[in-house]
């Protein structure tokens, strides 16, 4: 399915092209879980009227690019989700990123130490906004058994946290279950109000 998109006056119109093998039905199941999406099939070339809002939050959360931090031993779960056997490319999110400037979802694997927090914290700091942060598995999430001088409890002290994957390690469906609920907040979120803020207020 291809998405184009055309500026005409104040609005905004999509433009979808059904690749073969796909049906309407692709497209009206969309827009039964996007309510902002209305869909009409008659007309000729497919147009979808919807919100700017819907649409930006629709191929932000398609297309997370994951900044892999894996710490300890929660970082192999996170490689074995980009394996064949679990396709984390369904989700749009198989491009890992080593670069912070290319990656829009830090996935914390593993256990921060204090001489890795503010390295952990520095690379946070590099990534473009937007951005969100998924703290996987219970070291990450709190400290998990390292009750310790050595060891932060929690990455959420540094840095927010979007959501919090339970498990001593997680599994990989564990985390593409995180990252189907970071979907869903991404698209209940105010992209461009929140993006904009500062100059929304300026205005
Ligand atoms: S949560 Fe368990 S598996 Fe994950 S890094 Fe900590 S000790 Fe290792």
């Amino acid at each position: 399915m291809a998405v184009g998109c055309n500026r005409t006056g104040g609005a905004v119109f999509f433009k979808i092209r059904l690749a073969a093998g796909e049906s309407e039905n692709t497209l009206v199941g969309m827009s039964n879980t996007l309510s902002p999406v209305a869909y009409d099939a008659k007309i000729e070339g497919n147009v979808i009227f919807t919100q700017v809002d819907a649409a930006i939050n629709w191929m932000r959360s398609n297309s997370l690019w994951p900044m892999p931090m894996g710490l300890a031993c929660c970082a192999i779960e996170l490689m074995a989700a980009s394996s064949s056997r679990f396709d984390i490319s369904r989700f749009g999110a198989e491009v890992m990123r080593f670069s912070p400037r290319q990656a829009d979802v830090m996935i914390v694997a593993g256990t921060v130490t204090y001489k890795m927090a503010l390295a952990v914290k520095r690379i946070w700091d590099q990534m473009p906004e937007p951005k969100w942060c998924i703290a996987m598995g219970a070291c990450a999430s709190s400290g998990g058994m390292y009750r310790s001088y050595a060891v932060l409890q929690g990455i959420d002290h540094l840095i927010p946290v979007d959501v919090y994957i339970s498990g001593c390690p997680p599994r990989p469906e564990a985390l593409l279950d995180g990252l189907m609920r970071l979907q869903k907040k991404i698209m209940g979120e105010n992209a461009v109000q929140d993006q904009k803020r500062e100059l929304l207020e300026s205005i």
